[in-house]
């Protein structure tokens, strides 16, 4: 069975809400327990690098996430990022040039809505993020959202509530997520 590593950011999906409006409070562990059909297909073990808005992300945090992969890259067949939609491009940008010529999938995935409400998109997003992690048929830094698998350098937050957030601009998608498959394109 395959093995990922789900890195914890912060962002909207680990939100809870707090005394001061919403703040990612739900730790990586926890999220991970949101996705228990995950365990089907991978062995997803979870750290916890960062908890933050993404609206607070910095370079210093691009290089945590880096290095926390370069620490694990030869324990783990693909990586999941949690991380806030703000920024989430950026950073997949940053990535993209920081971890080049990879032959294993580094999906970066956020959500609209905390993982704990009701009617959320984020165990959709984070459970076909693991599915593309554990394919391994589209390497690289890589955003899943929305069905969507769009290349890190490529992506755009084009809207702010839809469940389909991120856009691939000037370039294909490559590829969606449908019923727990990857459909690369
Ligand atoms: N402000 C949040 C963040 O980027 C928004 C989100 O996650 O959707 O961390």
């Amino acid at each position: 069975m395959k093995k990922i590593l789900m890195l914890g950011t912060g962002g909207t999906i680990a939100c809870k809400r707090g005394e001061y409006g919403l703040k990612p409070l739900i730790s990586s562990d926890e999220l991970l327990s949101y996705v228990p059909d995950a365990a089907q297909f991978c062995q997803a073990d979870s750290l916890q690098i960062l908890n933050i808005d993404s609206t607070n992300m910095q370079p210093k945090h691009w290089l945590t996430m880096a290095e926390a992969i370069e620490a694990h890259y030869e324990e783990y067949d693909g990586f999941v990022i949690c991380h806030g939609t703000d920024t989430l491009a950026y950073t997949a940008s940053a990535l993209s040039y920081l971890i080049q010529r990879t032959s294993k999938p580094i999906v970066l995935t956020g959500s609209q809505k905390p993982i704990n409400m009701d009617i959320t998109d984020s165990k959709t997003n984070l459970l076909d993020s693991f599915v593309c992690a554990c394919d391994g048929r589209i390497p690289g830094v890589q955003i899943v959202f929305g069905g969507a698998v769009i290349l890190g350098t490529r992506a755009r937050k084009t809207y702010s509530k839809s469940f389909g957030a991120f856009s691939s601009i000037n370039y294909p998608v490559l590829g969606v997520v449908q019923d727990n498959c990857l459909v690369p394109y």
